[in-house]
């Protein structure tokens, strides 16, 4: 039996006209740049969201950046966030010329541990970028107290947490911004690239509309100097179309972290362990494995794709040898680094897909 790891074909199959007739309404109209198709997706990813504000743009990438962009980030500023992510996370804050600030993870949620959040605060920080990993909310308790006192400011990496909660708050309602992806791989995802920004603070909002076109206000004049940061109205459209269908997607998932969970019970593997009072959205579905590389070598042979997310924490990358970190400084995250394996956990999987791609791991430690 071959199990991708994630079968975007198997998810088109399931709203491909309704898709194809948002996308041929937009082509009719001709209005591709942040048209009525952008507004209608922001107000109801908005509501969705449980947020006053969405504003769609260009990337997750991009959606950080302009929040970061939006605080004033700049030179001289700290960032605080976590190693064990997607570069995009860390890469925003450097390329704004302020200096990433690591802290290390939680072993069992992999998200950002908030007493060395504490630990890493200088009188330079302005942020804190909480990553919610794999599709789990970050410790936004204790994260939003520690903001509180130290006056700093939330940017919460919800790229891979769309739908996910809280204690009843969604994803990207704790912070001052919440970031969205809907690259192709994520749980909602665009025909290509597209980005959100969500936040419930009317000026932050007005101010990052006015940057995600250029800063222009009004058209032709500048107060500030933005980008083009602005998401395709066939992507909205797109989006519009599947934001209906991402809960019952979600649950999916979850129901497929539930067989994982029960067959993996007293295993040699750990499986990813959820937060009282959090929903997660299963991003990924990923454990911590002895001898990961012959595991995941293994699954390929029988056909069963993983993926490792991820191989290198950030404060180890050659591009930010000059923050002067070493091997040793964060090793909770360098240790997930060499023993986390994901594994296939879409929505549209099978019950017996699912349990063949768990029985394939156990057969590994029985028989190795
Ligand atoms: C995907 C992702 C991003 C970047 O989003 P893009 O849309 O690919 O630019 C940022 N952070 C995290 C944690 C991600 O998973």
């Amino acid at each position: 039996m071959q199990i991708p790891l994630l079968d975007l074909k198997a998810q088109y199959k399931t709203c491909k006209d309704e898709i194809l007739r948002a996308i041929t309404d937009v082509c009719e109209s001709q209005a591709f740049a942040l048209g009525p198709a952008v507004r209608a997706f922001e107000e109801n990813i908005a509501s969705y969201c449980g947020c006053k504000y969405a504003i769609g743009v260009s990337s997750g990438t991009d959606a950080l950046l302009l929040s970061l962009m939006a605080l004033g980030v700049g030179p001289g500023d700290e960032v605080i966030t976590t190693p064990f992510t997607f570069f995009a996370s860390a890469g925003c804050i450097a390329r704004l010329g302020a200096t990433p600030v690591f802290a290390d993870v939680d072993a069992n949620s992999y998200n950002i541990d908030p007493d060395d959040i504490e630990r890493k605060i200088t009188d330079k920080t302005k942020v804190i970028m909480p990553v919610h990993l794999f599709g789990q909310v970050a410790a936004m308790k204790a994260i939003g107290e520690t903001a509180r006192q130290h006056g700093l400011s939330i940017v919460e990496d919800a790229a891979q947490a769309i739908g996910a909660s809280q204690d009843g708050t969604k994803a990207g309602g704790f912070g001052d911004f919440g970031c969205f992806s809907f690259y192709p791989t994520k749980n909602l995802n665009a025909f290509g690239d597209g980005g959100l920004i969500v936040t419930s603070n009317k000026a932050l909002a007005e101010k990052s509309k006015i940057l995600r076109n250029h800063g222009q206000d009004p058209t032709y004049f500048y107060k500030v100097i933005g980008g083009n940061f602005r998401l395709d109205s066939i992507q909205a459209a797109v989006l519009d179309v599947k934001l209906k269908y991402v809960d019952s997607w979600n649950d999916k998932r979850r129901q497929n972290a539930a067989i994982y969970d029960e067959i993996f019970a007293d295993s040699p593997v750990r499986t990813p362990k959820i937060e009282p009072g959090n929903v997660s959205i299963y991003h990924q579905y990923t454990i911590v494995a002895p001898r990961r590389d012959e595991l995941q070598k293994f699954l390929s042979e029988n056909e069963i794709g993983s993926a490792i997310f991820y191989p290198k924490p950030l404060h180890l990358q050659d591009c930010f040898i000059s923050l002067g970190y070493k091997p040793g400084d964060l090793p909770i995250a360098e240790k997930l680094c060499e023993q986390v394996l994901s594994l296939p956990i879409y929505p549209e999987l099978t019950v017996s897909q699912v349990e063949h791609a768990a029985k394939a791991v156990l057969k590994f430690y029985e028989s190795n």
